[in-house]
């Protein structure tokens, strides 16, 4: 047997979390390696999702506070939930919306520009969707040349130093991603938040690309706010709800977006026209929630609770670890750049490759089983999970490459993307 299949098979035996992969639906001969962009349906979440349509068929509108999960309070027990994804209280942590509205919502509630002080610092590499809401804030704030963003030397990867360097006495605000979400690189978040609030300026971070993968402390390192998505890593199903977190400093201050459910639950049915805020998270809700898009999150996490997120970390470490030192070995001389750092705290939950025919491989790759995705111009992301993948997974999505690599499969396909890539 080959050296790298014994390897796999080794790691596999060892693996503590082997048993979960059951509980998700991966199609036999699929090389899922597509869990930061769309994480796999699970057996729990189905579950959880038919029986919140259960409690809709049995209770009609008294399922807002009837049966085991009453709607009525499921954004604050997801966020709880949550909590100890992000390492935050219970009352800092939230279901709600999608990670774009919640940009719009938690930036516009803390940024509190001067004459002086108005900028908002991001970063060149970021998801075009931050920026597009950081914009919109400042133009309707009349501070249209207010984004500031963080170059990149090498269009992959962001310096701390540089970062570090652009918190100047005109920043207000600083949001940066937690991992970045094409070269999956781990910002230092801890030493990024330490030196915004030296210079009194407001830090968030977009964990979209972390939450699920690795763990985060963000009370410890005084985070101010976060958002993320619960699509990805998550596993919550397409579209579903996003999650927020706020440090409890700032749970004084009138949220920008207002609406009846970030009033007081105690007097929301009052129907009074004066907004009486809630005291905790729970302020930043705005319309009714999306229950069935929150519901499959219920079935999930209970998954995520069992694993333990510092296994799953140290699992999807070890999947990137074998699969770049497989590369490196069975692919050495084929052109393929492995961008993704190789240290452990600057690495993600995914690996970008690049090659000048990466739109053909991404395709070759897809026609053979092997699901990664396409990122333009020259690279393809590929994402081993901690809780549905194997090391067996990494070694037979690796040899596959090789094939299509050996044959120029490639060739066979427009080296270009589609419309959803
Ligand atoms: C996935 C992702 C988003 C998606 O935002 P939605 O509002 O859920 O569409 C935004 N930002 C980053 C960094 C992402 O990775």
């Amino acid at each position: 047997m080959d050296k790298w299949l014994e390897e796999a098979k080794k790691k596999d035996e060892k693996d503590t979390l082997k048993h979960f992969r059951k509980e998700f639906y991966i199609g036999d001969n699929v090389y899922y390696m597509d869990g930061n962009s769309l994480g796999l349906m699970s057996k729990r979440a189905e579950q959880s999702l038919f029986d919140v349509m259960e409690d809709w068929k049995h209770h009609g509108i008294d399922g807002w506070v009837k049966g085991e999960r009453p709607w009525f309070y499921m954004s604050e027990n997801i966020g709880e939930r949550m909590a100890g994804l992000v390492g935050a209280g219970s009352h800092e942590v939230l279901a709600t919306n999608s990670t774009t509205n919640n940009i719009h919502q938690t930036v516009r509630t803390l940024y509190e520009p001067t004459k002086t002080r108005y900028k908002i610092l991001a970063d060149e590499l970021n998801f075009p969707s931050d920026i597009y809401a950081l914009q919109s804030v400042l133009d309707d704030y009349g501070h249209s040349d207010g984004l500031v963003k963080v170059p990149s030397g090498d269009g992959h990867l962001l310096k701390t130093d540089t970062i570090i360097d652009m918190m100047d006495e005109s920043v207000a605000l600083i949001l940066l991603p937690s991992v970045l979400y094409r070269s999956g690189q781990v910002l230092e978040m801890e030493k990024i938040t330490e030196a915004a609030h030296e210079k009194d300026i407001i830090v968030g971070f977009d964990l979209c690309h972390s939450i699920g993968a690795l763990p985060h402390q963000l009370k410890e390192w005084n985070v101010d706010f976060a958002i993320w998505c619960t699509y990805k890593h998550l596993s919550g199903g397409p579209g579903s709800v996003a999650g927020l977190y706020v440090h409890e400093k700032h749970h004084d201050k009138g949220v920008s977006l207002k609406g009846w459910f970030g009033n007081n639950k105690q007097t929301q049915f009052d129907m009074e026209h004066i907004f009486d805020q809630a005291p905790d998270i729970s302020q930043y809700q705005v319309g009714t929630p999306h229950i069935f898009s929150m519901a499959p999150l219920l079935g999930v996490l209970d998954i995520f609770e069992e694993a333990g997120i510092e296994n799953i970390r140290s699992k999807s470490l070890g999947l990137t670890d074998f699969m770049i030192g497989m590369i490196e070995d069975v692919l050495a001389g084929y052109d393929i750049d492995i961008v993704t750092p190789k240290e452990h705290a600057s690495r993600g939950g995914h690996i970008l490759i690049g090659h000048e025919k990466a739109a053909g491989i991404n395709a070759a790759l897809k026609s053979k089983g092997v699901v990664p995705d396409f990122r333009a111009p020259g690279y393809v992301r590929i994402a081993p999970v901690a809780l549905y993948n194997s090391f067996e997974d990494v070694y037979r999505a690796v040899m596959i490459l090789k094939e299509v690599m050996d044959d120029r499969l490639y060739d066979a396909f427009n080296n270009k993307r589609g419309v959803v890539a």
